[in-house]
């Protein structure tokens, strides 16, 4: 643990001096055992990956398989069986015509690839002039420069803002999900789009649920709206499905609350099932066959590890748990469980705001709660949350059962029952 902290960089954190690190040892199914004894809930399934709990036996019997025969080769040149299987897989599980698949080895990559496509595909028709996008504030599409550069403008990434691409942002819908839709929460992007029209390729968004940058579920009827405007205007539409694909929000994709399709959609996380890093970039025939037809046929990004063979078969085995399990089901019960008893914790003295979408549960706060009282109650209760500002959340794996759920529900109201932090002036712990 010392080597760790003098050595090890952990994600949107200090090298030193940050709270306390658990030792992970193994885990199995729903639950992660560290090496002094603990046996905690794993309830953000470890970053929104591990639909289908931790080290699912047919996951892992992929990989040993896999491993056998080949462990890599290089996509340029060759192809394999495990692509190959894998992208029959998606172009059966994913919405009709989305069918052009380009695999990422995170899901930061697919955006990067979106973006790009995008600008080719317009460049394809003879419209090199469009070559920015438009993005929502609130948005979190990942942390490389050009998927910074996506995300919510005032958020975690403004001191890189000397290095990244510059787009246009529209205001994030207020309109919440499953309240009446009001008109007026698409002015925003429709004055975006009326005055720099000409010179975007497409919009990205996050549908229906923003994660990263704030918990936040917004209504359907914008993206209708949304694909409309896309339309009129001869732009395309990026769906970002990475966290709120694959039954996270209830149906299949995030995207089937408003019966819309986009034009290049981006997947990642729970796609291998939380077992290696692997996204993808999927495009429509359209955009696929535009740019394959142009005078610039090839599309220039290739990942060393495309398509790893082992993270290839994790993904078979991953899809086919995803086709042969009922986690519509599974959601639809997890969502009751969570509405029980999150909803009347909007009567806490600090609560600000309860939001439960699928097996997403939320609790925002007033004001957040210090370090140390939250590792506290995630050793009281065998829980392991991870909040970030003022967002105190769960995420659980779909096979989480309806007593950890209440476990899970119970440390999320500890957490809100706690002394809100001293407000100081530091550096902010601002991650996902
Ligand atoms: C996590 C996430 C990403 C980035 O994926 P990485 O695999 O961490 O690079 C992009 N978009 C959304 C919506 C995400 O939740």
């Amino acid at each position: 643990m010392n080597f760790d902290s003098e050595h090890l960089w952990h994600p949107y954190a200090a090298l030193r001096n940050t709270p306390a690190r658990f030792l992970a040892k193994k885990a199995h199914g729903t639950t992660i055992e560290t090496a002094d004894g603990l046996k905690l809930i794993d309830a953000v399934s470890s970053w929104w990956c591990m639909a289908h709990g931790h080290n699912a036996p047919e996951i892992v019997e992929a990989i040993q398989k896999q491993s056998e025969k080949m462990c890599h080769v290089m996509f340029g040149g060759f192809t394999h069986e495990p692509a190959i299987e894998l992208g029959k897989h998606l172009v059966k599980f994913l919405p009709e015509g989305l069918n052009r698949i380009f695999y990422a080895d995170s899901g930061s990559i697919a955006v990067e690839c979106a973006a790009k496509m995008a600008v080719q595909y317009q460049h394809s028709l003879g419209h090199a002039e469009r070559c920015k996008l438009v993005a929502l504030k609130g948005g979190y599409h990942g942390d490389t420069a050009g998927a910074m550069a996506l995300s919510d403008p005032d958020g975690m990434h403004v001191l890189f803002r000397g290095i990244m691409p510059q787009h246009f942002f529209a205001e994030r819908p207020n309109c919440r999900f499953g309240a009446p839709w009001d008109d007026n929460d698409v002015a925003s992007m429709e004055r975006v789009v009326e005055e720099h029209g000409s010179e975007i390729a497409a919009v990205i968004c996050e549908p229906v649920f923003q994660g990263g940058n704030g918990m936040w579920l917004y209504n359907a009827g914008y993206l209708k709206r949304l694909r409309k405007l896309c339309d009129e205007k001869g732009i395309l539409l990026i769906l970002d499905e990475i966290a709120s694909g694959f039954y996270r929000t209830g149906p299949r994709f995030a995207m089937m609350h408003a019966g819309i399709k986009p034009d290049i959609l981006c997947i990642g996380k729970a796609l291998t099932g939380g077992s290696i890093t692997m996204a993808a970039c999927v495009a429509s025939e359209n955009v696929a066959e535009t740019i394959t037809n142009s005078k610039i046929p090839a599309f220039m990004h290739g990942p060393t590890y495309m398509a790893n063979p082992l993270a290839c078969a994790a993904g078979i085995a991953s899809l086919t748990l995803f086709e042969n399990r009922d986690y519509a089901g599974e959601v639809a019960r997890i969502e009751k469980r969570l509405r029980a008893n999150l909803e009347p914790l909007c009567n806490l003295e600090n609560a600000a705001d309860v939001r439960v979408l699928g097996a997403i549960g939320v609790l925002e706060l007033k004001a957040k709660p210090s370090a140390d009282d939250i590792l506290r109650v995630i050793r009281e209760t065998g829980v392991w949350l991870r909040p970030f500002c003022n967002y105190v959340y769960t995420m659980p794996p779909f096979i989480t059962t309806d007593t950890e759920i209440d476990r899970i529900c119970e440390a999320i109201k500890m957490i809100g029952k706690c002394e809100p932090a001293p407000i100081v002036d530091d550096e902010d712990e601002f991650h996902e």
